[in-house]
This record gives structure tokens, C-alpha cells and sequence, in this order.
């Protein structure tokens, strides 16, 4: 059963918290090249990672893009996707201002205990903790009423 949890957002933490939460997919790469055996260790976004590869387009192959220095081609020894799952589950960020309530921002999200157990250190850490309960009642309540405004197509333009 998803369960919604609202978190604080202090003021001094609302960039981190954006670049959490709005934090792109990306590739976790060690590579090693297959001619001088240099090492590549990086975070390669998901829509750069194929110019590291070759690829087949109608029967031919293509050579990656990018190469090393050298002109070797990276054979990737470790490739692992890390998803921003803040992102796929989906959240709501609304400053405290935009639903009539006092002091930095609100993180409104629906998901499984799964989720939060595993994704809640990373808020924590930036000093974003669960709201306190009237807090959180009231948060939860004019975000979701906002968001029926919205559905049924009464809203303006939030903020
Ligand atoms: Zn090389």
C-alpha cells in the first residue's frame, strides 16, 4: 500500500534538494581501453552512453564516437545504471509561500515503504526531515486539494 509522506525542505537546503530530486539518470562506467589500457572512471548520462559503444544501424557497423586518446575503444568492465527514482515515483515541491504556509518548502510523495526506506537517507542527509504532524497535515492537504483543482482542470498556474 503507498503511503504519502511530506518532508521540510529548510530554506538553505532548497538547491540541494532540486538537484536531488531533479538529478538525471545516469551510468556508473569504469572502462578500459582496449588499446593502451588506460582507465575511464565517470558518471555518463543515459543519452551519452551510446556514443561509447559501437552500434549496428541497417546492418553496418559504427565505430563509438568517443574513443581514447589513443584511439582505442573503451570496453566497459563495470556499466551500472543508477536510476533517480525520486524522479520515477514522482514527488510534488511546493515552497511553503505558494500554499499559504510559513518557511521553506515542502517534498509531497506517494510510495511504497520500500521506497522511502531506501530513499529517505538521501533527504535526511541533505537535512530534509519528515514535517511535523500539523505540518504535514496541512501540507498534504493543500497540495492534494491543489491537485484536484488541477485534475478537474480548475487550476490556475502553481507555483
Ligand atoms: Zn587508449
Amino acid at each position: 500500500m503507498p503511503e504519502v509522506r511530506i518532508y521540510k525542505v529548510p530554506a538553505e537546503a532548497t538547491a540541494k534538494a532540486k538537484s536531488l530530486l531533479e538529478a538525471e539518470d545516469f551510468f556508473d562506467v569504469k572502462a578500459k581501453c582496449a588499446s593502451c589500457g588506460s582507465i575511464l572512471e565517470s558518471k555518463i548520462s543515459s543519452s551519452e552512453i551510446a556514443k561509447y559503444e559501437t552500434s549496428e544501424s541497417r546492418g553496418k557497423i559504427k565505430p563509438p564516437e568517443k574513443l581514447c586518446k589513443c584511439g582505442g575503444q573503451w570496453k566497459f568492465e563495470k556499466k551500472q545504471l543508477v536510476i533517480n527514482e525520486f524522479a520515477r515515483t514522482g514527488y510534488i515541491f511546493r515552497s511553503a509561500a505558494s500554499i499559504g504556509m510559513k518557511d521553506g518548502s515542502f517534498i509531497y510523495i506517494k510510495a511504497d515503504f520500500d521506497f522511502f526506506a531506501k530513499n529517505e537517507p538521501f533527504l535526511t542527509a541533505l537535512n530534509i526531515e519528515l514535517a511535523n504532524s500539523s505540518e504535514s497535515i496541512e501540507a498534504k492537504e493543500k497540495i492534494e486539494a491543489e491537485q484536484d483543482a488541477a485534475a478537474t482542470g480548475m487550476g490556475g498556474i502553481f507555483g
